[in-house]
């Protein structure tokens, strides 16, 4: 299958060095397999939205001379694609409705490897799933598995490692995990390098890829860019917005970060073919040995 890649930021914020981590390792594994570079704008939560922002990332992404194939993609124009699988989803007897608040659940929850456990307390409750109320996905504790390319082999038991996780919130906006198991589905996308923070969300996306029926395509998660504390940098809290002005210095340094060579070049023309032809996605291992 020919390999089509993406890179899907969350417009909360200009992309800072962390994103451009995760927008060049996808661009050059998606050309060095001779493969296309989609770009999906992921602006579901309307309330984290900073306006202004995707066209930012978009004039950033250029400037640093990644090009994306096909027409940028932004979610919020896709939420009758989310509702038909949503429709699917109820057909398995899966979906129900959850009334609990944030702080319900902290109160009675225990803390697992992602925030706390759902403790499934609305499973058997029936409680109607009108607009107002969340929608949960009933899970199970069969081992999820898949081999990232980075980390290998990853196995997780959602139902107790997660629990009966979102679908819709209460309101009304759908869950990153539909969203992006449906756009990467329709998008065609074989192929997903993007940050640690999501290794593991994958086995939530597998499990709605199972039950929608939709291929899987192959994982690679990124070494995580942190603070000097090794806290996570994140475009809405800290806003460190990348260096431009010297765009090859900025790709060298991410290059580096990943354990790739180096690439002399005085334009970021020069830069890609180079890059792409060296670039070898194993040497990322060595570098996180050593974190
Ligand atoms: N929109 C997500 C983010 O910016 C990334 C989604 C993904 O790569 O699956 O963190």
């Amino acid at each position: 299958m020919h390999y089509r890649g993406r890179f899907a930021p969350s417009p909360t914020g200009p992309l800072h060095f962390g994103s451009v981590v995760a927008a060049l390792a996808s661009y050059l594994d998606a050309r060095h397999h001779q493969g296309e570079w989609l770009v999906r704008i992921d602006d579901l939560d309307t309330l984290r939205e900073r306006p202004g922002c995707a066209a930012q990332i978009l004039t950033t992404l250029e400037h640093f001379g990644m090009h994306w194939d096909q027409d940028v993609v932004y979610q919020s124009q896709r939420l009758h694609l989310y509702q038909q699988a949503l429709e699917e989803l109820r057909n398995t007897g899966l979906i129900y409705g959850c009334n609990c608040s944030r702080k319900q659940i902290a109160k009675i929850a225990t803390a697992g490897i992602e925030g706390f456990i759902y403790p499934g307390s609305c499973r058997d409750r029936n409680i109607s799933q009108a607009e107002s109320h969340s929608l949960r996905l009933r899970t199970n504790n069969l081992d999820t598995r898949f081999d990232d390319r980075i980390h290998g082999a990853i196995t997780q038991r959602i139902e107790s490692n997660i629990g009966d996780f979102l679908i819709r919130r209460g309101d009304g906006i759908f869950a990153y995990q539909l969203a992006v198991a449906v756009d990467d589905h329709e998008q065609g996308v074989t192929d997903i390098v993007r940050g640690e923070d999501l290794l593991l969300s994958t086995p939530r996306q597998i499990y709605l890829q199972q039950l929608l029926k939709m291929p899987r395509p192959a994982y690679a998660h990124l070494p995580l860019v942190t603070n000097a504390d090794g806290s996570k940098l994140s475009k809405s809290s800290d806003a460190w917005p990348v260096d431009t002005k010297e765009p090859v210095t900025t790709l060298n340094h991410a290059l580096r970060f990943l354990g790739q060579q180096q690439v002399r070049a005085d334009s970021v023309e020069e830069f890609w073919p180079r890059a792409i032809r060296q670039w070898d996605i194993d040497a990322i291992k060595g570098v996180m040995n050593h974190r």
